[in-house]
């Protein structure tokens, strides 16, 4: 019987935790979201964000800048946020308007406020097997393997897509797991005999359904953090679901799994930028 791994009520297990925590601290911890332009997705995260920030008690500030805003302007944002004694993180959401350097913008946020792990700082750290601020999604991912009740130790896993944001730094995290880690990326050649023979499968792609239910090894944990809205309105992963459910021990729905994750991620490092940030 294949285990659901249920990231909502995972993630409200962890955001009851902060909660807690939160109010032993001297002042609230403060979380800053930059939102560049109208994209409709990101919108929608911003404001779930927004929203679970301030029913933990954080402060929240939410700043708006149309799609047209320079990188100057962007930068002179950040800036003024790394100077405020009040945040403690700092988001920048993704993605940026097309003339904006991604790279230049993540690098310009304090690393002490890193609050989604993407600078060049929690990068470097993390790859040298000294993480300090993880990235949000991949450390989710880890909470949900650890609900799987999987040993993670000497495993074969594959992570699908090699992003920054998602994909390099989750294959990082399950090699210092002591998994042996294949990423695949839109180059690979046979990904399909890859998953066959994995024990964990992390789908990062942004492609419905890419990963065939068949595919998918008897007993393996499956993790799918794809989200692709489909011309009907569905919202899919980037696994086929329920072929692969019957295989698999433990999976992630979409929606449910990986999202809610990502977010209370977000509040951990947040509170534990302050905690730093407090001494
Ligand atoms: P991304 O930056 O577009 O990266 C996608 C990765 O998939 C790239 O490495 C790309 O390879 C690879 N890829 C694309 N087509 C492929 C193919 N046909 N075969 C094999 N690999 C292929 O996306 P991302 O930001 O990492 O996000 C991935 C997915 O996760 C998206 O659906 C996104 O919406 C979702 N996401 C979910 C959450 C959450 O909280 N649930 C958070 C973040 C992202 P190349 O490097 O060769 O181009």
């Amino acid at each position: 019987m294949v285990k659901v791994l249920d990231g909502k009520a995972l993630a409200a297990r962890y955001t009851d935790q902060l909660r807690g925590l939160t109010s032993a601290l001297s002042r609230p911890p403060g979380l800053a979201v930059v939102l560049v332009g109208e994209d409709p997705a990101s919108q929608v995260y911003v404001r779930r964000k927004g929203q679970v920030a301030e029913k933990l008690g954080f402060v929240h500030r939410q700043i708006d800048l149309p799609a047209s805003a320079s990188e100057a302007e962007i930068l002179a944002v950040v800036d003024q946020l790394n100077g405020d004694s009040t945040i403690d993180g700092i988001l920048v959401q993704l993605p940026l308007p097309k003339h904006v350097s991604t790279i230049r913008v993540m690098d310009r946020i304090a690393p002490e406020k890193d609050a989604d792990g993407f600078t060049a700082v929690s990068s470097g750290k993390l790859s040298q097997g000294r993480p300090e601020t993880i990235a949000c999604t991949p450390l989710g991912v880890m909470k949900l393997l650890e609900e799987s009740g999987v040993k993670l130790d000497g495993l074969d896993a594959v992570v699908i897509g090699r992003s920054n944001i998602v994909g390099r730094p989750m294959a990082q995290l399950l090699e210092q797991a002591n998994c042996t880690v294949t990423v695949a990326h839109s180059r690979s050649r046979n990904i399909e005999a890859v998953v066959r023979r994995s024990e964990v499968v992390v789908a990062a792609v942004g492609r419905p359904e890419f990963v065939r239910g068949e595919w998918i090894r008897e007993g393996a944990v499956v993790i799918d953090v794809g989200m692709n809205r489909l011309a009907d309105g569905r919202l899919v992963g980037d696994v086929e679901y329920e072929p692969a459910a019957q295989r698999a021990s433990a999976i992630t729905p979409v929606p449910g799994g990986v999202g809610p994750m990502t977010i209370a991620m977000l509040m951990n490092n947040t509170y534990e930028a302050a905690v730093r940030r407090q001494g």
